[in-house]
């Protein structure tokens, strides 16, 4: 029987549990966990998930704020804005939404956010204590398949995890997650990415896949075995004469097909996508208990 991670379900459940915290940091004379996210320019995209984090925060009852920015301004005056946003003490944790445009380095603004406000866990600050298994804030993605895997009480010590793509903010954390010494975690990793040969092959052998490629149904069923746990992350948007928009989300396994063969398996989209606007408020949260 294969048993589907519902993250639609998972996330409320867990909202509910941030929004009663919330509650008890307010009775406790505590202040409301304040959520900022700037916003370079007006990309569809971006301006879809920034709308969505406010909707999110408000669920929860933090307080949330959105900084537009032209998409002309300067990288230097970019680097103000941060600095304003980390020594505002009413803010606990930011986010800048990528992408950035083409004028500005994204590393330098990345590492000019505090790394104590860096509620993204993009700061290199936070990757290494990541590393060294330190408290930090661990990028959304990762954190929030770490709290499925967690809920769903999926066995992952000893277990072959394969994940497919070495982005800093999905699969190289992923990779160091799953390895470390706890729970989800002590899983002998294989990390692929666009130069691995055989990969058909190395997925096939693998208890837990996850998938963080942005390809769309990339893994196919017989790249899996009986029984495997898939986690998708993908999201691509592609044409699709069956919706108003005209276009509908992808995720990177070829969920159909797929699906029968796996013990658990995460759908695109309701699996990962709303997971990690969990991991941001989870961050968010901790940001402004500290
Ligand atoms: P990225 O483009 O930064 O990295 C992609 C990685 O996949 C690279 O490491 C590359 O080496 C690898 N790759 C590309 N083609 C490959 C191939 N044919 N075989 C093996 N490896 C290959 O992407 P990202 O930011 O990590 O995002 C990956 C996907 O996850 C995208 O679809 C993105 O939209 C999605 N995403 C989803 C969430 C979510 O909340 N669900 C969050 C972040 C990213």
């Amino acid at each position: 029987m294969t048993i589907l991670l519902d993250g639609k379900k998972l996330s409320a459940e867990i909202k509910l549990e941030i929004a009663a915290e919330v509650k008890q940091l307010i009775a406790a004379g505590k202040k409301v966990p304040h959520l900022a996210a700037v916003l370079v320019g007006n990309n569809g995209a971006s301006e879809t998930y920034v709308a969505s984090k406010a909707k999110n925060c408000e669920e929860v009852g933090f307080m949330s704020s959105l900084i537009r920015l032209d998409e002309g301004i300067s990288e230097t005056a970019l680097l103000g804005k941060i600095d304003e946003l980390n020594s505002n003490a009413d803010i606990d944790g930011f986010i800048v939404q990528l992408p950035l445009p083409k004028h500005i380095v994204v590393q330098k603004i990345m590492e000019a956010i505090d790394p104590k406000k860096d509620v993204d866990g993009f700061h290199p600050v936070n990757a290494g204590r990541l590393l060294q298994n330190l408290p930090c804030y661990i990028p959304a993605t990762p954190y929030g398949i770490m709290i499925m895997l967690e809920r769903y009480k999926i066995e992952t010590a000893g277990k072959h995890c394969v994940i497919i793509g070495r982005s800093n903010i999905v699969g190289m954390p992923m990779s160091v997650l799953m390895s470390r010494n706890g729970y989800p975690g002590n899983c002998t990793v294989t990390l692929c990415h666009s130069k691995t040969n055989n990969l058909a092959e190395v997925v096939r052998s693998a208890d837990i896949v996850i998938a963080a490629l942005g390809s769309p149904k990339f893994v196919t069923v017989d790249m899996v075995k009986d029984g495997a746990v898939v986690i998708d992350v993908g999201i691509t948007r592609i044409e699709s004469k069956d919706t108003k928009s005209g276009f509908k989300i992808c995720g990177d396994v070829d969920f159909e097909n797929v699906a029968p063969k796996c013990s658990y398996i995460s759908p695109v989209p309701g699996g990962v996508g709303l997971m990690t606007i969990v991991g941001l408020l989870k961050n968010t949260l901790n940001a402004a208990s500290r």
